[in-house]
């Protein structure tokens, strides 16, 4: 119980896979008990997340969203609230890419990104402060009435060449993520985000599926390995917890020292 977290109820967006099936489980396990968000065609994958916390002997309950629609995002907290009370944690974790040539990237391609990565983390960040303040502070529970973690990326800092739309939707999410966490903080509500680097997932399996793809990503990783889910989940864990109570608008890298311009290391 070194992270406070039992019977806090976090919902976790995207956690039928990668990151976000790690925070959720993680979560879990830690005593929170968890909305494993998911898209209504991940249903499976979302029902095994729940499965696995529930038989590490923790609470969780599957919810389709897709959090780019509104309509969706406050269906979503409506009823994390009606089954459980209210919600303490919010992991904004849902993302996707879709590269392009940048001549060749079309309006459709900038929008969808746009809208699950950057609208996405906006109503469920905005649904959830909306809770925090109707619920009011709960010092027996946490030190703070309510705890946002953007999952946003080395790309938030790190130029991406064919992928704009991704890194423009990641910069947005760290300035969306720091003004918040401003506005917010006078309310016991604190907003960090988690800047991952290369995270074994289904997103960026090209990059390391293969031997010769590894060790060019290895390249970009002092530290010498590619980052696995848990990697990140143990940070969501610092953040949601009170050992984080006087953190708020901080980035926190997971990424090994991808942030550091390995380049300039040289041979070494
Ligand atoms: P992933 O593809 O396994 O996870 C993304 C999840 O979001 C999937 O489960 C997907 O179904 C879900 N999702 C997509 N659109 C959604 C929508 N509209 N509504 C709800 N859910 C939706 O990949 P991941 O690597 O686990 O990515 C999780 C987050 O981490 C993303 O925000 C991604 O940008 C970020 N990230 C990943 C890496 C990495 O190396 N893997 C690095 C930096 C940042």
């Amino acid at each position: 119980h070194l992270f406070g977290l039992k019977d806090q109820v976090a919902i976790v967006t995207g956690a039928s896979s990668g990151i976000g099936r790690a925070c959720a489980i993680a979560l879990g396990r830690a005593g929170a008990v968890v909305v494993v968000n998911h898209l209504s065609r991940s249903a499976d994958a979302a029902s095994e997340v729940v499965r696995e916390i529930e038989s590490a002997g923790g609470r969780a309950t599957a919810f389709a969203a897709d959090v780019s629609r509104e309509e969706d995002v406050q269906a979503m907290f409506q009823e994390a609230v009606r089954k459980y009370g209210t919600v303490h944690i919010l992991v904004n974790n849902a993302g996707i890419q879709s590269g392009a040539r940048f001549q060749e990237m079309t309006i459709e391609q900038w929008r969808k990104v746009m809208a699950v990565n950057l609208d996405g983390q906006f109503l469920c960040a905005r649904e959830a402060v909306r809770e925090f303040l109707r619920r009011g502070p709960q010092p027996e529970i946490s030190a703070a009435t309510g705890k946002i973690i953007c999952m946003s990326s080395v790309h938030q800092r790190i130029p991406w060449a064919f992928e704009v739309n991704y890194a423009s939707s990641k910069g947005g999410i760290a300035l969306m993520m720091q003004s918040l966490a401003q506005e917010v903080a006078p309310d016991r509500i604190r907003v960090n985000a988690i800047a991952p680097g290369a995270i074994r997932t289904p997103i960026n399996r090209e990059a390391w599926e293969t031997p010769q793809a590894e060790s060019e990503l290895l390249k970009l990783i002092p530290y010498g390995r590619i980052g696995e889910p848990p990697d990140v989940a143990n940070a969501v864990l610092f953040l949601a917890s009170d050992l984080s109570d006087y953190v708020t608008g901080a980035t926190l890298y997971v990424d090994g020292g991808m942030a550091l311009y390995p380049a300039f290391r040289g041979s070494g």
